[in-house]
């Protein structure tokens, strides 16, 4: 089948290595109602990129269409040189088989703001699950990446945890372990410590700041500026389904550009 996005243009991007995501006028409705209207926005390999802006303005939704949980009406999102939900032959768009979906999907971990751990099993099982099911790795060898997995978001001691029984800020450790549990080349956060209280935030910023200096490139939603500021290396504002900002976070939190930008920043800083 033929995807409805735009034809491809003479000189589309070819893979440059060091680019881990560009999305070209990325289009998005729900309905009557457009939600994306032409995102373009480029992030580099080991690149953090901070994505602000006010509720309703799309990033959720931007998010979702990099992770194949929304279907884009027109434009283009690579990841890593490969072309998102299609395939490109003879100047067309042919959509991706379910199973080469799924394989594009493993490559791109997702961090909610809700964690959505499974509750009925411990935090060693919520995090081998997938890549044992998946045929991603021995149940061994999956448990061994588990137990090194939860050192590195410093909850050792939890193993044999349920859900239930661990802090907010805990789960979102363990959900980000789980989501680090494939591999992923790609890390995509969508407001990971807005459902904490205040005193656990620190924690999971700890996490996602170690995920950076390691080189994990990430997109993060977040209305945390301090984050931004000190882990960003790019800064994208939306507003109203496009990219109103973009810049150094340090340069446009500093001296923001827009006066919608900087409205939204009076508010959150
Ligand atoms: P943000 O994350 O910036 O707050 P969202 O991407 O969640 O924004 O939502 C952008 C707009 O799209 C909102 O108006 C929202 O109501 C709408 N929207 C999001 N998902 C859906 C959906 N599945 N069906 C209809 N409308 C949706
Ligand atoms: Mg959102």
């Amino acid at each position: 089948m033929t995807g409805q996005l735009v034809p491809a243009q003479a000189g589309a991007p070819a893979a440059e290595s060091d680019v881990m995501v560009r999305a070209e006028q990325v289009h998005k409705s729900f309905g009557p109602l457009e939600v994306l209207k032409g995102i373009d926005l480029e992030v580099r390999a080991g690149e953090v990129c901070c994505l602000l802006g006010p509720s309703g303005s799309g990033k959720s939704t931007f998010l979702r269409c990099i992770n194949h949980l929304e279907k884009i009406n027109a434009g283009r999102i690579w990841v890593d040189g490969d072309l998102i939900g299609y395939r490109e032959r003879g100047g067309k768009l042919h959509e991706l088989r379910d199973k080469e979906v799924a394989a594009q999907r493993r490559a791109i971990g997702m961090v909610f703001q809700r964690f959505n751990l499974f509750p009925h099993m411990t935090v060693l099982q919520n995090i081998v699950e997938a890549p044992v099911l998946l045929g991603q790795a021995k149940k061994a060898e999956a448990r061994d990446r588990a137990a090194q997995l939860l050192e590195r978001v410093g909850l050792s001691d939890k193993l044999g945890a349920y859900p239930g029984q661990l802090s907010g800020g805990q789960q979102q450790r363990v959900a980000i372990a789980r989501a680090l549990a494939m591999q992923p080349k790609l890390m995509l956060f969508d407001e990971p410590t807005s459902a904490l209280d205040p005193e656990l935030v620190g924690e999971v910023l700890d996490v996602m700041k170690d995920l950076a200096r390691d080189g994990m490139t990430m997109i993060v939603v977040t209305h945390e500026i301090g984050f931004a500021r000190e882990v960003g290396d790019s800064l994208v504002f939306m507003d109203g389904g496009v990219v109103v900002e973009q810049g150094n976070p340090r340069e446009v939190i500093a001296n923001p550009r827009h006066d919608r930008t900087k409205a939204f920043l009076a508010k959150v800083l």
